[in-house]
């Protein structure tokens, strides 16, 4: 098999970068591990940057997440039993963002990319990358692959052969346990990692919103989360040990938790529905240098991951696949490599400041039960301050709906902030 960029993971970063480049009359293909189906019902993250959902429509595959998505202006940081208030669409000169699940925005990839003749490969494993440093790179893989969760391992069906498709260009969108990564020499790669000391304890629920606009709250017994996936579906998150099981939480413990850490003193009530999913996520933060390598690129998740309390996972990815079909683009119409050869330097700056971002967050607002009150004071104390002053709660605001895409865009902050034109 030939193609021009081939593509290692059929997530958001492979699947948006084969249409982004399909828009360009670039050719590529996808192979992704997991069935059509598995991807599509697999519910994660749901808050999209206002740059994200803008790429999405611009591109022709935001239709229906105008429709069906819910438009969000503000978010609530709640402690000491009161909620406060961030406008995030006031203080940003009237950016949003948009709550709309990725498996919807895959979905919607999927039918672009098969309606345009597009070939994503479904249940094909990508076993190993070769010839990277040549002008011919190759992505070996298997079909007829699954996924053993229990096991965490690739499992094959039947007798499945290797095969090997030979690229132009190689592009690992294979998550954080895809095996692209490790195709950088170990000489060649540094990682950086932060593993934070308690983990999101995740239910989804049946039922509408329990309300308008996204709920973070710090409590003595730890943060809490409430957030949404679609009208019929909700999201909500707290912090447990890491090591816990879902199997210690029946669903009363679970609700009498939220309930205790979301109170507030005007008598607030949690609306409460069947919980259909239980989950345990660690949390870390995790970047390799660089994100490129002879002919192979990495973007998204394979590169970097941040803990879900800034809500940028996905967002870093599609920012990542946005400047490297930009590259890709000026390769292919005039030879130059000078935008590719730069893919790694321009996406770390903004992955970076993303990282910072969601750290902060995830420092502001978890318990770190192993130290002293101290901490937990100065925690409060920084709430009070970002919620009470204009500068802080801007800056929140900036970062949550998305800094910007490319460094050439960082020109409108500036504007935003002055309330000026650039
Ligand atoms: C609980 C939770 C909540 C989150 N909330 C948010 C949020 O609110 N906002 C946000 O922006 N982000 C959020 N995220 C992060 C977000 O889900 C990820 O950052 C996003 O999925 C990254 O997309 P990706 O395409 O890089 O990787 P993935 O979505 O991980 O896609 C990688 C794909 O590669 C495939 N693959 C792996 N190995 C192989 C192989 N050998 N061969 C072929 N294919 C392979 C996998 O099957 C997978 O489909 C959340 C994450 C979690 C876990």
């Amino acid at each position: 098999m030939r193609t021009q960029v081939g593509i290692v993971g059929g997530g958001p970063a492979g699947t948006l970068l084969s249409h982004l480049l399909h828009l360009r009359g670039i050719e590529s293909v996808v192979l992704e591990l997991r069935s059509r189906e598995e991807v599509e019902t697999t519910v994660r993250a749901g808050v999209l940057e206002d740059g994200t959902a803008e790429l999405l429509r611009e591109t022709g595959v935001g239709e229906r997440m105008d429709r069906e998505g819910a438009v969000h202006e503000g978010i609530e940081l709640r402690f000491g039993g009161r909620g406060h208030r961030i406008d995030m669409t006031g203080l940003t000169g009237g950016r949003k963002i948009f709550v709309y699940g990725q498996q919807e925005v895959v979905k919607d990839l999927y039918n672009a990319r098969l309606e345009a003749g597009g070939q994503i490969v479904f249940q094909a494993a990508a076993t190993d990358l070769a010839d990277l440093e040549t002008s011919t790179p190759k992505i070996r893989f298997r079909r007829n692959a699954w996924l053993d969760v229990d096991a965490g391992a690739i499992r094959f069906r039947g007798d499945a052969e290797e095969e090997e498709l030979t690229c132009d260009y190689v592009v690992g969108c294979d998550g954080f346990f895809g095996p692209c990564r490790a195709a950088i020499p170990d000489n060649v790669r540094t990682e950086h990692v932060r593993t934070y000391p308690f983990g999101w304890f995740g239910i989804l629920v049946e039922g509408p919103p329990a309300t308008e606009e996204l709920i973070y709250a710090l409590h003595e017994r730890g943060f809490a989360l409430v957030s949404t996936r679609s009208p019929e579906i909700q999201r909500l998150y707290f912090q447990c040990d890491p090591e816990d099981s879902v199997d210690n939480w029946p669903d009363e413990k679970i609700w009498e938790e939220l309930r205790a850490r979301l109170a507030t003193e005007d008598g607030w009530t949690l609306e409460e529905g069947r919980i259909f999913q239980k989950n345990i996520v660690g949390m870390r933060s995790f970047i390799c240098e660089p994100m490129q390598h002879g002919r192979l690129f990495l973007a998204g998740d394979a590169a970097h991951i941040v803990p879900p309390t800034g809500a940028k996972g996905m967002n870093l990815a599609v920012a990542d696949v946005r400047v490297l079909a930009r590259g890709l683009d000026e390769f292919y119409s005039t030879g130059r490599t000078g935008l590719l050869d730069s893919y790694s330097q321009t996406c770390l700056r903004r992955v970076w400041k993303a990282s910072r971002f969601s750290w902060w967050m995830t420092s502001m607002l978890h318990r770190f039960h192993h130290e002293d009150d101290f901490r937990y004071r100065l925690q409060l104390a920084e709430l009070d301050y970002v919620t009470s002053s204009r500068a802080a709660s801007t800056s929140l605001a900036e970062n949550y709906v998305g800094l910007p895409m490319e460094p050439q865009e960082e020109g409108e902050l500036s504007a935003q902030r002055t309330g000026g034109a650039r």
